[in-house]
């Protein structure tokens, strides 16, 4: 198994360290040339993303990413990376994400939550997150902290508000690696 990390801008060399951890072999994208090496998924991290969305255009691996996921490449997307997936930017999600959601004070916190298939509670790191507002029915609702949707699954693709790469559990990332390999 391969995992590609789109390293555009932001945490992409923690999640690079949890698949290490996990013996799982990772590459990171950086270009177009970098994004055409064989996958079998792709981690979009936490950063920013309006500059990431720019940067995917730029580099015109945009087109490629949204054809590739809507023909069922698995992706899981932190934080930035859930706004990625949504209708505003590579829009194969079937979600509404309110960003920066938390407000200026309670932007970055550190919480525990369950998380549906994971049997007991996760550390959830959230810095200046968003959350899932609302979702489409085929999305599957997978933790719920404080009444707001901070995890989902649609098909193959896999959101998280929060940053599971910046904790030392790999329970997300495992649960990521099984959907890579079903
Ligand atoms: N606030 C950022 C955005 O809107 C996301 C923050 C993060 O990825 N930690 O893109």
């Amino acid at each position: 198994m391969k995992i590609a990390i789109l390293a555009l801008q932001g945490a992409f060399e923690e999640h690079r360290q949890m698949l290490l951890k996990l013996g799982v072999e990772s590459f990171l994208i950086r270009n177009l040339s970098d994004y055409q090496q064989p996958k079998d998924g792709l981690i979009i991290p936490g950063g920013e993303s309006t500059t990431i969305l720019k940067l995917l255009k730029d580099l015109s691996i945009y087109d490629f990413l949204k054809k590739d996921i809507e023909n069922g490449l698995p992706v899981f997307g932190t934080c930035a990376g859930l706004i990625m997936l949504d209708s505003n930017h590579l829009d194969t999600m079937d979600i509404v994400v309110k960003r920066n959601a938390y407000g200026r004070q309670l932007g970055s916190f550190y919480c525990e939550g369950e998380f549906s298939g994971i049997d007991t509670k996760i550390p959830m790191t959230f810095i200046r997150a968003p959350y899932i507002v609302s979702v489409g029915q085929n999305v599957k609702v997978l933790s719920v902290v404080d009444g707001k949707i901070v995890a989902a699954l649609q098909n193959k693709q896999l959101v998280t508000a929060f940053h599971p790469e910046l904790n030392e559990d790999t329970r997300v990332h495992e649960y990521f690696l099984s959907i890579v390999s079903a």
